[in-house]
């Protein structure tokens, strides 16, 4: 014992020599066991098992703690302007580091300049972990296939990263079957979003779904359910509702953009949603769903003249306004009442105006393969300065999917 113990002072005190020499900057062991904790003591590029070694002892340096951003400036990875100040403010940085074998360690670190970016790293570095969190997870009370919904037609960054969802999906207690698959809508052409972009973004939502749900269920059984978020045009997210369909079990989430995918608020207490019925008359109605904002009522009337509104809402229409997963239920059970009455006042189509969030309009296609056979169609901003445009039928979309 006291000649290793030696060894190590001896050691230690050789590195304490050559980072005074090289200006690289030592990692402290209780960072190191952290890095080799949080792995699960796999090399997180190739996936060897280094915990032999770690259980034995016999090398325990077999495993390498690597860094992504380095220990010292003018290392691999750092930029010109990297310096040994950055060095030393990342060596102990878990985040910056992540444990590697030997054979990986040389590859990142000898390749020639740029191919192995610090991005890349990170990247693969994230999905490792969020594997291990996946498969460490022996929670069964959920187990879910997850989708992104990604629309290209706002200006604004519109992403959702897999691992966001992923986070959020164990924040509800259900365990993602494996990484969110991203869907990214076709881009819109000269703004116009016609019956062929809505075909094609029918034809990617299905497809993705579909195929997401039957693997989860195909390892889970029923217990399987879908994890849904989206960041897309209002009548995109609806069919996307409309592919899950409202009998298949489904938690759908919302980007806040305070909190992003986090609930911003799990105690505060369910809506009550304010309905307002249509005049009695002959015109179409309009329904007017004001929640994330209000539809000045002239918008509406310049795109359906003679069109009597009906509105459903929020007390105080906000884009904060989802504050958990109760909201999203309370606006299902308290609109799919008013449907039923609405649909009882025409026999024509319901023209929709909908100023809501995206689980909103994602759960508002869910409704309609329930047990509405009524028309529903959908309007939607467009153009500079924005109107509402026609844009789809959406129980067409419905139709054809049966077929
Ligand atoms: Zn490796």
């Amino acid at each position: 014992m006291a000649t290793s113990s030696k060894k190590i002072a001896t050691k230690k005190a050789a590195a304490k020599k050559s980072a005074a020499k090289t200006g690289r900057q030592n990692t402290s062991n209780k960072t190191k066991l952290e890095v080799w904790i949080r792995a699960a003591g796999h090399c997180e590029l190739c996936g060897k098992d280094l915990m032999l070694e770690f259980v034995s002892l016999k090398n325990l340096y077999e495993g390498e703690v690597a860094h992504i951003f380095p220990a010292a400036a003018g290392g691999p990875r750092g930029s010109k302007t990297y310096t040994a100040i950055d060095a030393a403010r990342l060596t102990n940085d878990p985040s910056n580091l992540m444990l590697l074998c030997p054979n990986c360690h040389k590859d990142i670190d000898k390749s020639p300049d740029g191919t192995y970016p610090a991005e890349d790293l990170t990247d693969r570095h994230q999905g490792h972990l969020e594997h291990i969190k996946v498969a460490a997870m022996t929670s069964h009370n959920d187990f879910g296939a997850a989708v992104i919904v990604l629309g290209r037609h706002f200006s604004t960054q519109n992403s959702i990263e897999p691992s966001e969802l992923q986070r959020a999906m164990f924040a509800e207690g259900i365990r993602p079957h494996r990484i969110p698959r991203q869907v990214v809508l076709p881009e819109i052409i000269d703004g116009k979003r016609d019956a062929h972009y809505y075909q094609t973004v029918t034809g990617m939502l299905r497809r993705a779904i579909e195929q997401e749900f039957s693997v989860a269920r195909s390892d889970m059984g029923d217990g399987a359910l879908i994890a849904i978020a989206g960041l897309a045009d209002i009548p995109s997210l609806m069919i996307a509702g409309t592919v899950l369909g409202d009998r298949r079990r489904r938690a759908v989430f919302s980007v806040d953009r305070g909190t992003r995918l986090r609930w911003p608020d799990l105690k505060a207490a369910r809506p009550h949603y304010v309905a307002t019925l249509p005049p009695e008359g002959d015109g179409p109605i309009a329904l007017v769903l004001n929640i994330s904002a209000t539809i000045p009522p002239d918008d509406v009337r310049d795109a359906a003249p003679g069109a009597r509104m009906a509105t459903f809402g929020a007390p105080t229409p906000s884009f904060h306004h989802i504050q958990n997963s109760g909201f999203i239920a309370a606006f299902r059970e308290q609109l799919q009442v008013f449907l039923s009455d609405l649909e009882t006042m025409t026999k024509e189509p319901i023209l929709v105006f909908a100023a809501i969030p995206a689980a909103f309009a994602i759960e508002f296609g869910a409704l309609q393969t329930m047990n509405h056979q009524h028309g529903y169609r959908i309007y939607d901003r467009a153009g500079k300065p924005s109107t509402f445009v026609y844009q789809l039928d959406l129980n067409d979309e419905l139709k054809e999917m049966a077929a």
